[in-house]
């Protein structure tokens, strides 16, 4: 798995000490900073403690199958701000790199939010995901244009969430990470019509990442 964070601290010093402290006990695989500079902290061979309690796909010991990338950003609690270019830049050059030397699968790159939704917020809802997936790094299909009130199939809308890959134990936090990554106009943890639709368009297309053809918004089965 390729598990993208945002540091959440002051700057960049205060990540780097963070992160080389052995007391603290974190740990990531690299440090991307603001300007673009990347660090490589821990050797991609090597298991870091990045993802701490986390769950995805129904897998929970995420550290020893995954990459970390620790982005910096002051983030929610210090005044989270939208990610650089010369940053997203780096990022992206980054990640093509560790996905040439290790084949991950699109639905196996995921922020930290969406592995541990009750505890995480990172990278959140500025990261342009779009971007990176338009470069073939992980899946964010387009949005079509959906009403914002209409019926809600509340229990078709937790199996798309759970076919995407997030653990169920609470639903709103889960909902909010989807949000946060997906649809970021509205991060409520609501299913409203617009958040049910996404989830049935997202899902879709990580089935198909998978291989599996199953999409539940297709009449074909
Ligand atoms: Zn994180």
């Amino acid at each position: 798995m390729l598990v993208l964070h945002y540091t959440g601290m002051r700057d960049a010093t205060a990540a780097l000490d963070r992160l080389c402290d052995p007391a603290a006990r974190v740990s990531a695989h690299y440090l991307v900073e603001e300007d673009g500079t990347i660090w490589r902290l821990v050797p991609e061979s090597r298991r870091a403690f990045h993802a701490g309690v986390s769950c995805w796909e129904g897998e929970r010991d995420l550290n020893s199958v995954s990459i970390g990338v620790e982005i910096v950003n002051p983030g929610h609690e210090w005044g989270y701000r939208p990610f650089a270019e010369a940053q997203m830049a780096a990022v992206e050059r980054l990640c093509r790199e560790i996905l040439q030397r290790h084949p991950i699968p699109g639905h196996r790159v995921v922020g930290h939010a969406d592995i541990a939704p009750e505890r995480k917020t990172d990278p959140g809802e500025l990261f342009d995901w779009p971007r990176l997936a338009g470069a073939g790094i992980g899946i964010w299909p387009e949005p079509s244009a959906v009403p914002s009130s209409g019926p809600v199939d509340h229990t078709q809308a937790l199996a798309d969430l759970a076919t995407i890959g997030y653990c169920l134990a609470a639903e709103t936090p889960a909902i909010t990470a989807f949000q946060r990554r997906f649809r970021p106009a509205r991060i409520d943890g609501v299913i409203d019509n617009q958040t049910a639709a996404r989830l049935n368009e997202v899902q879709a297309a990580f089935a198909r990442s998978r291989g599996s053809g199953i999409s539940s918004g297709s009449p074909s089965g």
